[in-house]
């Protein structure tokens, strides 16, 4: 195997969508940066609701496929050529919304015994040896089994890989600031009649929203703002995007962020941070 480059970031996804969303300036802008940028996305998303009517047709594993497929393109768009699914593709099943039948299913990521899945991530990490892992909060930013079950996946994986003699120097989660939510918002209302969506979602709405103090770390990725628009609008099936703002299938306005905030939670991060790879040397 080719050595890989000296800077390694791992991202830790439930859905095909949600690293375009959370960290798509993020993962551009380390891409081409040259550093080695890792996704592992935990399920295809195969019960999500498709916002484009001509196809909607598309359902359980026919959507999954077609998600597959839009995940390839946006990460072409962010420059990323490492994307995997954990445990291959098929190994675990979207789990739907939250109380649905679904979260039953034997099959799905939600029914998954955390340790079998965390393996899996674990092997990956082992190949790649990142110093920096992302992922959501305990809560999975808002509360989605999947996204739920990608934290304790991802935070298992961290323990299980340090192990076995690789010990990720860095851990964050993704993070809205407050301050920064409620003043995109405030701009969204003024700006709502002239866009193709009738209402705005809230703050609330916005997965990872916490007070500003929690919030260690801003990366600018302002030069990457049109790589992740591109990455956003090729998962086309769920997210509608409009110049700054962008909706999900329940067709509520929200503020696209270029700048991607994260709190760390293993390491340490130097004051005013700036960086995920901060403080951390390139050996480890
Ligand atoms: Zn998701």
């Amino acid at each position: 195997m080719t050595e890989l480059p000296a800077r390694r970031l791992l991202l830790v996804h439930a859905h095909p969508d949600d690293e375009s969303i959370n960290n798509g300036a993020t993962m551009a802008r380390y891409a081409a940066e040259g550093a080695h940028v890792t996704l592992v996305t935990c399920t295809l998303g195969e019960r999500g609701e498709v916002i484009p009517p001509e196809l909607r047709h598309l359902t359980g594993p026919a959507l999954g496929t077609h998600r597959r497929g839009e995940l390839g393109a946006a990460l072409a768009a962010l420059g990323v050529t490492d994307g995997r699914l954990l445990g291959g593709a098929g190994r675990y099943g979207d789990s739907g919304m939250t109380g649905t039948a679904d979260n039953d299913d034997p099959g799905c990521f939600w029914q998954a015994d955390v340790d079998e899945a965390a393996g899996h991530l674990a092997e990956v990490i082992l190949e790649i040896r990142p110093q920096v892992l992302v992922t959501y909060d305990d809560n999975g930013g808002y509360g989605h089994p999947d996204h739920v079950q990608a934290h304790r996946v991802a935070m298992r994986a961290v323990d299980l890989a340090a192990e076995r003699g690789h010990r990720i120097a860095k851990v964050y989660w993704n993070r809205v600031p407050r301050s920064v939510a409620e003043a995109a918002f405030a701009r969204l209302q003024g700006e709502l009649d002239t866009l193709p969506f009738d209402k705005s979602a809230t703050v609330d709405d916005v997965p990872g929203v916490v007070d500003d103090e929690r919030i260690t770390t801003a990366v600018d990725g302002g030069a990457h703002a049109a790589a992740k628009a591109a990455a956003m609008r090729a998962h086309a099936t769920q997210i509608e995007v409009d110049g700054p703002y962008f909706a999900l299938s329940n067709a509520l306005a929200q503020p696209l962020f270029t700048t991607e905030y994260y709190e760390l939670v293993r390491g340490t991060a130097e004051p005013g941070e700036t960086d995920l790879f901060a403080g951390v040397g390139e050996a480890s």
